[in-house]
């Protein structure tokens, strides 16, 4: 009898260090699962701070590169308002540019700009008169400063080739387009300088 329950007292020991070891891994999953949920919120909560901070710089950027889109719309406005405007007597003379009685001359300058062109522009400021400037890419990347005073004096820039040299012009109809794609290149860059 007292055999007997010695044998239930060690069963029930050996019971309870089983639910102890139970417990004991129960209560280390638990921690386990805690500290991953602490980690994954901590990961989530950044994410989302993140988002937040990219949305605020990205309003940000747009309303830089709006601002600047108003500054320049505002220079172009300012910029054309200074332009002679084209009147009711200007387009009827352009209508009979060919049969009109008056005489009128239009100045076209070639292969600029070059060391003169400043001379030219101070001229043609004096004495209120536009001109065109059929300007070669070439001279444009030397001097892009004087082209963007063409423009900016309200003259007209027209495109006359990159290198003025013929035999590569003509070598193929592909060279005469790389001439004149080159020399539109060299004007935009020009006309866009600050
Ligand atoms: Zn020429």
């Amino acid at each position: 009898m007292v055999r007997d329950e010695e044998d239930i007292n060690i069963y029930e020991i050996e019971t309870n260090d089983k639910i102890d070891k139970k417990k004991k891994i129960l209560i280390i999953l638990i921690i386990i699962a805690l500290i991953l949920i602490i980690i994954v919120g901590k990961n989530i909560v950044t994410i989302i701070k993140g988002n937040k901070q990219c949305e605020i710089y990205e309003k940000q950027v747009a309303k830089i590169l709006e601002e600047e889109q108003k500054k320049k719309d505002e220079e172009e406005r300012k910029r054309q308002e200074k332009l002679p405007k084209l009147t009711e007597v200007g387009m009827q003379n352009i209508e009979k540019i060919y049969k009109s009685e008056t005489k009128r001359a239009f100045l076209t300058f070639d292969d600029g700009p070059t060391d003169i062109t400043p001379r030219i522009l101070d001229i043609l400021k004096q004495e209120n008169i536009k001109a065109t400037f059929f300007v070669l890419g070439s001279n444009v990347k030397k001097k892009p400063e004087l082209v963007k005073r063409m423009y900016d004096e309200g003259h007209f820039i027209a495109n006359h080739g990159y290198s003025h040299v013929y035999s590569n012009i003509y070598s193929s109809p592909q060279a005469v387009l790389d001439e004149f794609n080159s020399c539109n290149e060299e004007v935009k860059k020009a006309i866009r300088r600050k």
